[in-house]
């Protein structure tokens, strides 16, 4: 039975690296946020990739899957949209597949910390977005007797073993080096696809990440340009709450 890998979670929580590691899998190939294909391009390649030009021939939607499995060629499909509401259209629309679900979470402080380096302040409504998608996409995740994981963990072996473990492949080492592999999927986080597109010659300046980190899985996190006032607000939303449940 053909298989679709689905991660599901709130945006910034390392979909992309996740996707990524799972397709370097020979059995699987990335189809990065697929539901984005007609706005975005291949992480890859750019804007001249054949396989999504064969794809935007092929696709008849709202079925997405059946011309990427004629496209990509491979028994088992990554799709890092994230969205738990499209998961939900997709089982009903394409019921032919084996689903597996992957909730993908991180600490919340991280959520905050991006959305204050970008907007500047923090309100309550992005805790109470955070919180709310990660429920909802529990839900999924329960009634498809998915898997949670957390973003920190990506980088140990025995997390990635399991993961190989619920979707059926075996685990190669190789996975990890994520950007040894050639991937092809509408882009996601651009700094994932920078190790991709730098380990095979792709870049016109080698980007910036790398030349810090060099090849590195090792997830980031950090709490700078957080201060006491955004802690307050965030344990006072339920932020502090779900980070607890989580681990955090
Ligand atoms: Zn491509």
């Amino acid at each position: 039975m053909k298989t679709v890998v689905c991660i599901i979670g709130s945006t910034r929580s390392g979909s992309t690296m996740l996707d990524l590691i799972i397709s370097s899998n020979p059995k699987c190939a990335s189809l990065g946020e697929l539901t984005l294909f007609e706005k975005r391009q291949c992480g890859f390649c750019d804007s001249d990739c054949h396989k999504w030009e064969e794809y935007k021939k092929m696709v008849r939607l709202p079925y997405y899957y059946d011309a990427a499995f004629n496209v990509f060629k491979k028994p088992i499909l990554v799709d890092s949209s994230k969205k738990w509401r499209g998961l939900k259209e997709r089982v009903k629309l394409e019921p032919e597949y084996d689903y597996k679900v992957i909730h993908l979470v991180r600490n919340g402080l991280d959520r905050l910390r991006f959305r204050k380096k970008f907007w500047g302040k923090i309100e309550p409504y992005v805790i109470h977005g955070w919180t709310r998608t990660h429920n909802k996409c529990e839900k999924m995740r329960k009634k498809h007797n998915g898997v949670l994981v957390r973003y920190e963990d990506l980088g140990k072996i025995n997390i990635i073993k399991n993961l190989c473990g619920y979707i059926g492949i075996d685990y190669e080492p190789s996975m990890r080096d994520f950007w040894q592999h050639e991937h092809h999927g509408i882009l996601g986080s651009k700094t994932a696809y920078s190790l991709v597109r730098a380990f095979h010659g792709l870049s016109e300046n080698t980007d910036s990440f790398v030349l810090e980190h060099g090849f590195d899985l090792k997830p980031r996190t950090g709490h700078k340009f957080l201060d006491k006032k955004d802690l307050q607000i965030f344990e006072r939303h339920g932020g502090l709450k779900l980070n607890k449940e989580l681990g955090y």
